[in-house]
């Protein structure tokens, strides 16, 4: 089995410029609808179709779980606070998004490192439209990283540190009994397999009534996985975590194993197919003339999505992919 190469973390943080360069190019196409990632593009780029669908299925596949998350009620009570963690945010916009539709959830916090939580908070700092959302009352701090405000906060943390993580507990004001919906969107795989697996074990530890959404690559070992992966190791930016996790079914063990009571996992070409809502595919399938088929299928079969649930709760029986698939289930895997 080959040996990834080395991660830098310039060069893994640069993903983040090129995610956000990708997004922009298809808010411009109009793929979807983001009035803030302009504001975090430094070069505009137009990306080829093939690209822009791909990340179309990624902001569709994600959205459309945050919503299922956040429309989730307990019979009972009425309305209930929820939580957001997203975990190697980056410039994600999702936050400022959700605030505009009225549907922000009562705490979203993100974490990524200092140089890119830095970043992140100045030019928070800079523009109102920014300014506005996270609230007149908010803490910005650009030298340390951080944003404080009641309902949003940005911190720098080196998530390969798990003290780090429980001290951002309470930093952040995060509370472990609440809904919370983590986000690992193209971040887990640059990290050796043990701190992606801690982090993993961590967040089932820590939130009993929680999603954990996971996006990345899968299938290291064929012709195509090979490319991907040496194309990301030239840049600086190895794959540290794809090859102990290969498979959609060790994407799911990965969960189940770190105590998660249930995981799902399905690659792109199905979550498009499958879940994204056809009337989506429909529209965005007309705004760009597209041929590049073969390459498309190869390619959404090596990014997935898995999710995992812990639901004390109760909340989150509707929760997820249409229910025409078998699962790994704790509970099946420990009696068996
Ligand atoms: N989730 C965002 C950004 C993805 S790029 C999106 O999908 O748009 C990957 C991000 O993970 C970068 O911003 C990088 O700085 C962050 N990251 C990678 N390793 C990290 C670590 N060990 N600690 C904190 N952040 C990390």
């Amino acid at each position: 089995m080959a040996k990834p190469l080395g991660s830098n973390r310039a060069a893994v943080q640069a993903t983040n410029d090129d995610a956000s360069a990708s997004k922009l190019s298809c808010v411009k196409k109009g793929y979807m609808k983001d009035d803030y990632v302009q504001l975090f593009v430094k070069k505009e780029l137009r990306r080829a179709p093939i690209i822009n669908r791909g990340y179309f299925a990624r902001w569709a596949a994600l959205r459309k779980m945050l919503y299922q998350f956040l429309d989730c009620e307990d019979g009972n009570e009425g309305h209930t606070k929820k939580q957001i963690l997203s975990l190697g945010a980056g410039f994600d916009t999702m936050f400022f998004q959700l605030h505009d539709e009225g549907k922000a959830p009562y705490l979203f916090v993100e974490l990524d490192f200092a140089e890119v939580t830095s970043k992140k908070a100045a030019l928070i700092e800079t523009y109102s439209q920014l300014r506005d959302k996270v609230g007149e009352t908010a803490s910005i701090s650009s030298e340390k990283g951080e944003v404080h405000s009641d309902h949003y906060k940005l911190l720098p943390v080196d998530l390969r540190n798990i003290d780090n993580l429980n001290d951002i507990i309470a930093q952040a004001n995060l509370d472990p009994s609440l809904p919370t919906f983590i986000i690992a969107e193209c971040v887990l795989i640059y990290l050796d397999p043990d701190s992606s697996r801690a982090i993993v074990g961590w967040a089932a530890r820590t939130f009993s009534t929680a999603i954990f959404f996971l996006y990345e690559q899968i299938h290291p070992d064929d012709a195509f996985g090979q490319q991907m992966i040496r194309n990301l190791e030239s840049r600086g930016c190895g794959l540290l975590g794809i090859y102990a996790t290969p498979t959609l079914q060790e994407k799911e063990n990965l969960f189940v194993d770190q105590g998660w009571q249930k995981a799902v996992a399905w690659d792109m070409l199905r979550v498009y197919s499958d879940f994204i809502e056809a009337q989506e595919r429909r529209r965005i399938e007309r705004l760009e003339i597209f041929d590049e088929f073969e390459e498309w299928y190869m390619m959404q079969e090596h990014y997935c999505v898995t999710y995992a649930i812990n639901d004390a709760m109760g909340l989150f029986k509707e929760f997820g992919f249409p229910n025409r698939q078998p699962t790994t289930d704790a509970s099946i895997a420990t009696s068996t």
